[in-house]
């Protein structure tokens, strides 16, 4: 199993919620992102803002706009389930939580990149698949899920 600490990306920009939407704007446009977690003044996670955000709603400070209903995910928790939260939420990024403290970011595209570069490879038979977790039993010779290795994908397949 995958878990989201090993695909997330661990340097994330984050805004603080007293910042102003003016500073917002020009982060969201030089790093040419759309979105970032919000820290209040003790770096703790209070909130998202987004794109969306900013042409939705109004106000000067990024505290009066931001979104502050929090979906978030756990660093251990299998990749699998952050895909459901994308799905089910219909949302780019999710901040990564230890406990209190945000350690990264996964995102729609960090799945992406994880099905375009990665394969599941059976250790008895070569048969490959690709997948959030391994086939079981494998569909070719009946091997078991713990017979299969994450491999590199060749491009383009
Ligand atoms: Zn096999």
């Amino acid at each position: 199993v995958v878990l989201v600490k090993e695909l997330m990306s661990r340097d994330v920009l984050k805004i603080s919620e007293s910042a102003s939407v003016a500073e917002l704007t020009s982060i969201l446009t030089q790093h040419r992102i759309t979105g970032m977690p919000v820290l209040d003044n003790k770096g703790k996670l209070v909130g998202v803002v987004s794109e969306y955000d900013v042409i939705d709603r109004k106000g000067k400070a990024v505290a009066d706009i931001m979104s502050r209903k929090l979906i978030t995910i756990g660093g251990n928790a299998p990749i699998g389930e952050a895909a459901k939260l994308f799905v089910q939420h219909r949302i780019r990024r999710v901040p990564v939580l230890d406990g209190e403290k945000m350690i990264g970011i996964i995102s729609r595209s960090d799945i992406v990149r994880f099905f375009a570069t990665r394969q599941w490879q059976c250790g008895a038979c070569g048969f490959t698949d690709r997948g959030f977790e391994p086939p079981s039993p494998c569909p070719s010779c009946g091997a078991a899920a713990n017979k299969f290795k994450l491999t590199q994908a060749p491009p383009g397949m």
